[in-house]
């Protein structure tokens, strides 16, 4: 018969379990006010078109990646592969970054368009519902997407 030996809970144990419990709220709070600000930004913002298309709850939080210098931010299905990214930037003046994150015709990955205003996006949708909702891979010899021209031909 084996005894099951449980290690004693020392002062040490018991506030190292303290600060981890203290991190994990810390982070699920980071991700809860992540998804309200883009909640909050799309309404504002984007009244008509995203702020009638989704909800609070179609949105993920991600707390800060610290180790990577990312902000707390927040995700949104679009449909058809196309997703809508949100997040704050502290580095000046806590400025709402809203991108749409769009599947390159190459099938090997995204190009994202940094949206400014409403009309910002609904040019960005009108090119792309000319291609599907897929980027235009703009040099064939370059592998990298990002170096993408958007569906009309302008760079972006
Ligand atoms: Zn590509």
């Amino acid at each position: 018969m084996t005894e099951t030996l449980t290690p004693p809970v020392t002062p040490l144990t018991f506030l190292f379990d303290l600060v981890a419990t203290s991190a994990r709220r810390a982070q699920e709070e980071e991700s809860r006010e992540a998804v309200t600000a883009a909640d909050e930004h799309v309404f504002r913002a984007y009244r008509d078109t995203l702020g009638e298309a989704f909800e609070q709850h179609e949105w993920s939080g991600c707390p800060a990646l610290r180790d990577n210098g990312l902000e707390p931010s927040a995700v949104a299905p679009v449909g058809g592969g196309l997703w809508l990214h949100h997040t704050i930037t502290t580095d000046d003046d806590y400025r709402d970054v809203l991108t749409l994150l769009v599947p390159c015709s190459c099938g090997r990955g995204y190009v994202d368009w940094q949206l400014e205003n409403e009309q910002d996006l609904l040019e960005i949708l009108t090119d792309l519902r000319r291609t599907d909702g897929r980027g235009v891979h703009g040099d064939p010899d370059n592998p990298d997407c990002a170096t993408n021209v958007s569906p009309a031909g302008s760079r972006r």
